[in-house]
């Protein structure tokens, strides 16, 4: 009779265990990720603006991870080149770069596969092939490269499971205004909950190359600066105000390169042009962190260098954002990526293997039979 108490007390505990199983992966793994690309922000704007003058970059800052010492790819520092790496999580040059150099607004036939001779996957095609929804929102005309490459003509046959066509990119929006660009993204947002969004934001970039990267009080180029953390505070309101969203959504800020007073960004080996900024906020990431320090074992401060991609401990670079995308919202890397293709790149807390519930229901389980 002891028996069948225990063994019914053992197969309910079992039915407990199986119940909460969805739940819990559910909830390590984020729905939403808003990718936003800031051209030209280098990194030390934001503290010289300060709390007063950027208080949404300082709020990423104090309830988020980030670093302000993170790097562009190693050789080349133009807006295309730099997001292509961003969006593909491959350096520009070299035999497994995606070799992508030329910053002009592309010919019409031209794609990024063809320009390699081979194809080139993105972050859309991996987010896209699981059944996932995409979008990219972009201030700048040029990047209908992107458009082109991963259209329904030109993107690669589904890779996994049901077939969700070639198009990886589901909504493709230009607006030159990013303030407008930004009130878009939230209307349409509202409507199609994207699984994974790309924004780029171009005024830091526009101002720098009009009357150069000042970061003198005042100047044109802080100015943009300011403009976008008040962009960027429309969007972490929208975010944390959305039932859907809040709680489900991680929102990474980067950029392409950074920039100096009097020659732009075009120097590769200029300090203030290949540092810039990584921030990462939302769902499971812990507040106030270093990125440096919550990635020891993997991630090596550079300092004031540039190290290239052979170096054994790698730098936090823009490029670690498609794998980190991908490993958010659950997904393996981009296939034919070499940054973070491990996708090793922690932002989010501590989380055991084992959750104390699990571990309590284990034991509990053992003991009763
Ligand atoms: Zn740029």
């Amino acid at each position: 009779m002891k028996n069948i108490h225990r063994l019914f007390a053992a197969c309910l505990l079992l039915l407990v265990l199986l119940l909460l199983l969805p739940v819990a992966a559910w909830s390590r793994t984020t729905t939403y990720v808003v990718h936003v690309s800031v051209d030209g922000l280098r990194s030390d704007a934001v503290t010289i603006l300060g709390h007063s003058n950027a208080p949404n970059f300082y709020r990423l800052r104090a309830e988020g991870a980030f670093t302000d010492n993170a790097r562009t790819d190693v050789d080349y520092l133009g807006t295309l080149p730099n997001h292509i790496t961003q969006l593909t999580g491959r350096g520009v040059g070299g035999s497994r770069g995606h070799n992508y150099k030329d910053n002009r607004f592309p010919p019409l036939l031209r794609t990024i596969h063809s320009n390699k001779g081979a194809y080139v996957a993105s972050v859309f095609d991996v987010v896209h092939d699981h059944g996932l929804s995409t979008a990219l929102f972009t201030s700048k005309e040029k990047f209908q490269i992107l458009r082109q490459s991963y259209n329904s003509i030109n993107g690669a046959m589904d890779q996994t499971g049901a077939d969700n066509g070639r198009g990886k990119i589901d909504y493709y929006r230009y607006q030159e205004d990013t303030g407008k660009l930004i009130d878009d993204f939230i209307a349409t947002m509202h409507i199609r909950r994207f699984n994974y969004s790309f924004i780029h934001l171009r005024d830091p970039d526009s101002a720098g190359h009009e009357e150069y990267w000042d970061v003198t009080p005042g100047s044109a180029y802080l100015k943009a600066v300011a403009r976008v953390d008040r962009l960027l505070g429309k969007l972490l309101d929208f975010i944390s105000r959305d039932r859907e969203l809040a709680g489900k959504t991680v929102l990474i800020v980067t950029s392409d390169h950074g920039g100096t007073y009097g020659s732009n960004h075009t120097i590769v080996d200029g300090r203030k042009n290949y540092t810039i900024p990584f921030y990462v906020w939302g769902a499971g990431v812990p507040a106030g962190k270093d990125l440096y320090a919550m990635n020891r074992e993997t991630r090596l401060d550079p300092g004031t260098g540039r190290p290239p991609y052979s170096a054994p401990i790698q730098p936090i670079r823009e490029g670690d954002a498609a794998n980190l995308v991908l490993s958010l919202l659950g997904l393996g890397p981009v296939p034919g990526s070499t940054i973070n293709h491990a996708q090793d790149l922690r932002v989010t807390g501590e989380h055991s293997a084992i959750s104390p519930v699990w571990l309590v229901l284990v034991l509990t389980l053992v003991f009763l039979l």
